[in-house]
């Protein structure tokens, strides 16, 4: 559905209560092609005035803080989890966000961005599935149908306290960082026709203990992975494999026990012709001692058992890999 007929159903919608109080509806607003996706609470009284998002008092610190993150607000795309102003700007209730629930999707469907951007507790509650103070949410990277999702504060939060200014542009900065980063690259199921093919092969590696296997955590997304990378000229996967497990996690001590799976994917960046279908190879390896010690892309480590794994993991693939290793360490 396109934008314009969105907006439409949005500002003729008397689905809940808060069509009766509101002056305007408030639709979503900004380029249709954003690769980040903004959503915040419910407008509020300049909001309900004017019919646009983040226009009020909220909106300049918005606007400022996305300033100072490097993103130009008419290159990315506003919504809230509501779309009228509740009476006296009280909060969203629960009928009310499930109501309204169908028009965020139908937005964040038509613009398909790369990243969503949950602003306030409310969006991240929507979004995440889960309530969770934002202080905390804001420290791992979620997932929201297979887009990353970066929660942070809303603007509101920052008029009452300045102090909050500078993490809600750190946020919207890995926000910018997530979407020019490979992780974000279009991961495609058929590969574009008429593009160039380019093959990557890489190796990589499930490092287990006491029944426990090592994530480590990308510190500029803080997205939870695998080790893996790249396979050099002349090498071989299982030297890659055991080259970038040593380099990521600095472990001197591990030993591969065996060839786990392979994984296969197809990506693009939109901006260019080249198809890239890369192989990557996965090895069961064992590190019976010495502490991990990431290299500097990475923050963190965890030793997990299968829960905390499927928990933390982002992407499907390395989950898929990681319960291939929980079934081979059982055996
Ligand atoms: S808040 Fe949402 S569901 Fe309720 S009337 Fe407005 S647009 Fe419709």
């Amino acid at each position: 559905m396109s934008l314009e007929e969105l907006a439409r159903q949005v500002r003729r919608c008397r689905k809940c209560r808060l069509w009766k109080t509101r002056e305007r509806a408030v639709p979503g607003e900004g380029d249709r092609n954003a690769r980040i996706f903004l959503v915040g609470e419910a407008p509020g009284r300049e909001e309900d005035r004017q019919g646009r998002p983040f226009v009020g008092a909220a909106g300049k610190i918005l606007n400022e803080s996305l300033e100072k993150a490097g993103l130009k607000r008419e290159g990315i795309f506003i919504t809230s989890v509501l779309r009228c102003r509740p009476p006296r700007n009280r909060n969203p209730r629960k009928d009310e966000i499930e109501e309204c629930r169908p028009h965020l999707e139908a937005y964040i469907d038509a613009v398909d961005p790369y990243a969503v951007v949950a602003l306030g507790s409310f969006a991240h509650r929507v979004l995440a599935g889960r309530s969770a103070k934002v202080s905390e949410a804001r420290l791992e990277t979620g997932e929201y149908r297979g887009r990353p999702l970066i929660s942070t504060y809303h603007p509101a939060a920052v008029l009452y306290n300045r102090q909050l200014l500078k993490h809600l542009t750190s946020d919207l900065k890995r926000a910018k960082e997530f979407v020019e980063s490979e992780d974000t690259r279009v991961i495609s199921g058929p590969a574009r026709r008429g593009k160039r093919d380019v093959s990557v092969r890489a190796a990589g590696g499930v490092i287990h203990r006491k029944g426990r296997v090592l994530l480590i955590r990308k510190k500029s997304e803080r997205l939870w992975c695998l080790p893996k990378g790249h396979v050099e000229t002349g090498e071989s996967l299982e030297h890659a494999a055991l080259r970038e497990m040593e380099e990521e996690t600095g472990l001197g001590s591990i030993r591969i026990e065996r060839e786990l799976c392979d994984i296969e994917y197809s990506y693009y960046w939109p901006q260019d012709d080249i198809n890239y279908r890369k192989k990557v190879t996965y090895f069961l390896a064992r590190a019976p001692k010495g502490k991990p010690e990431p290299e500097f892309r990475f923050d963190k480590y965890k030793w997990c058992t299968e829960a905390e794994a499927a928990e933390l993991l982002f992407h499907q693939n390395d989950l898929r890999v990681a319960r291939k290793a929980f079934e081979a360490i059982r055996k």
